[in-house]
């Protein structure tokens, strides 16, 4: 049993646990957040090979320039100056047939590009442009909703509405001809190809991260979740980490504790889930799990992923190599993700690059360099990359590292073998075991249309004293969109917990 009563246990350090863990935690309130591996951050941490600090997912993250959705949320916990974030503005993405290279600015000066490029579809994206800035203007006044704009909801939120099921597919055809300008402006941050994914979350992605900027933290993507976690425990909060939450108990149809894999019980009236929802049904009594059972049997995934860790003494500087890369050798986003569903990969599979020490050298000894390629990928692949055993596991690594190292080598990073000074990689079932994410879903959700903003769970389960936070509920997926899970999520608790000590006072 837990020592100190608390308000609320929150199941899981991801960036929703962290947030919402740390912005109760701020306003007074006793938390205990309960994390099953030995260290915080979910999919955002940073892990340590010798000399080399690599991140174990992410490439950088938005909205943390002063007044930023991130800057904001890091200011309400007192840790906006624990962290520098440093803008990332050389990028190079590399198409069939063409390319884009950006050295500074962000969104804005890729669209300039675009217009170069293609002078013929000017019209078209100065038409798609400005439908994405509609957009951008009625989500941000949506976030400032009034008892006026809900009364005249159809008239603010036309686009909102008007456009809530259509998909990027849909507008990429009716404004643009060629298929290469429509494969440029789909290389975004979502494994959905044009004919699933939402075009609003599109124009949210293009408003909020790629029109501001994106950084990386020095330090490491793992520098982002120890901050939070440090600002957690200088509010009072309290960590357990190496405990996994097995059960949630209940009362009289509210939770008062969970039960953890070493049979330890931890008492509180509020519990927050950062788990995924299949998990999180399993953890409750089979009573509790039937009302969830259909709506869980309807949600579709994001894919996962391979990742390759790679160090090298090569001199990237001199290369002139960005700090992020997108290579990409097919030009049918479709029938590329086809295959994924088909649990297949193409042979030459589109590679995210980033090179993170060309922006923080410490992250590896002098001279040498650390690169991480990234490949969407399906979870039922080679046999579910070898579950049946380490043999075979490590054989599918293997080979697959191999055919990404050839393809950098001949298309970005010559001579890169002869220059290998370490490797290893991660697979759809790493990244399951380490977060419990579904089939090691890398974005929770799906974005498609009917699994974006408010069609997505909301913080409030149908179970009342039970929350959810993280990529499997609103807003959206990323870091910055988990937070603001975890901050709506905050929200809702302090409003509930503030009426219920008004309650009892009466
Ligand atoms: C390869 C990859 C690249 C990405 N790149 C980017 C990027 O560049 N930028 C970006 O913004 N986003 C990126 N994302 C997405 C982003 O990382 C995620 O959307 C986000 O971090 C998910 O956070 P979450 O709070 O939902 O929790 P998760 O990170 O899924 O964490 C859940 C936590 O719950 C814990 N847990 C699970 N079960 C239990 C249990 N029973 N008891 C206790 N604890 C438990 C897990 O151990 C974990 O710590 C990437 C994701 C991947 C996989």
């Amino acid at each position: 049993m837990n020592p100190k009563p608390c308000d609320a246990i929150v199941i899981g350090a991801g960036m929703g646990g962290l947030t919402v863990a740390a912005l109760l935690a701020r306003k007074g309130r006793k938390i205990l957040l309960l994390e099953k591996e030995g260290q915080v951050g979910g999919y955002v941490v940073s892990f340590k090979r010798g000399g080399y600090t690599f991140d174990a997912t992410g490439t950088f993250l938005g909205g943390c320039q002063e007044g930023g959705e991130f800057y904001q949320i890091l200011r309400e916990i007192d840790a906006h100056e624990a962290i520098e974030f440093i803008p990332i503005h050389h990028i190079r993405n590399i198409y069939p047939g063409f390319e884009i290279s950006l050295k500074q600015g962000g969104f804005s000066s890729y669209a300039d590009a675009l217009m170069d490029l293609f002078p013929e579809e000017e019209k078209g994206l100065k038409d798609y442009l400005s439908l994405v800035k509609r957009i951008g203007d009625e989500i941000r006044s949506y976030s400032g909703m009034t008892l006026t704009k809900r009364i005249l909801f159809p008239f603010y939120f036309r686009n909102l509405i008007r456009l809530h099921r259509t998909t990027h597919q849909t507008i990429l055809d009716k404004l643009f001809r060629g298929g290469e300008i429509k494969m440029a402006l789909h290389t975004l941050p979502a494994t959905e190809p044009p004919s699933r994914l939402s075009f609003l979350l599109v124009a949210a992605l293009i408003n909020k991260a790629l029109m501001e900027g994106v950084f990386y933290p020095r330090g490491g993507m793992g520098k982002v979740s120890r901050v939070m976690a440090d600002s957690f425990l200088n509010s009072g909060g309290e960590i357990s980490l190496n405990t996994k939450v097995d059960q949630i108990l209940m009362k009289d149809g509210r939770p008062i504790g969970v039960l953890t894999e070493e049979g330890r019980v931890f008492e509180a009236p509020l519990v927050i889930s950062n788990v995924n929802p299949n998990l999180l049904m399993k953890m409750l009594p089979p009573e509790f799990q039937r009302p969830l059972l259909k709506k869980a049997g309807r949600f579709e995934y994001s894919l996962s992923s391979f990742i390759l860790y790679v160090a090298t003494d090569l001199n990237l500087n001199q290369m002139g190599l960005p700090y992020f890369t997108y290579l990409r050798a097919l030009s049918d986003l479709e029938e590329e993700y086809r295959m994924m569903r088909r649990s297949e990969i193409p042979k030459n599979p589109t590679l995210i690059v980033s090179v993170p020490t060309l922006l923080d050298p410490s992250l590896a000894p002098n001279g040498q360099h650390i690169v991480k390629i990234l490949v969407v990928a399906p979870y039922p692949y080679g046999e579910e990359w070898g579950k049946q055993g380490p043999g075979k596991r490590q054989q599918i690594k293997e080979e697959f590292s191999r055919q990404i190292l050839i393809q950098l080598e001949s298309k970005l990073i010559p001579d890169l073998r002869n220059h290998l000074l370490f490797y290893e990689a991660a697979t759809p079932l790493t990244l399951e075991r380490y977060t419990g994410n579904e089939l090691g879903a890398m974005y929770g959700l799906a974005s498609i249309p009917e699994q974006i903003g408010h069609l997505r769970p909301s913080h409030q389960t149908s179970i009342p004293g039970l929350f959810q936070v993280g990529h499997y509920t609103r807003p959206s997926h990323g870091i910055v969109g988990v937070s603001l899970s975890g901050l709506f999520a905050a929200r809702s608790i302090l409003r509930q917990m503030h009426k219920s000590r008004e309650l009892k006072k009466r």
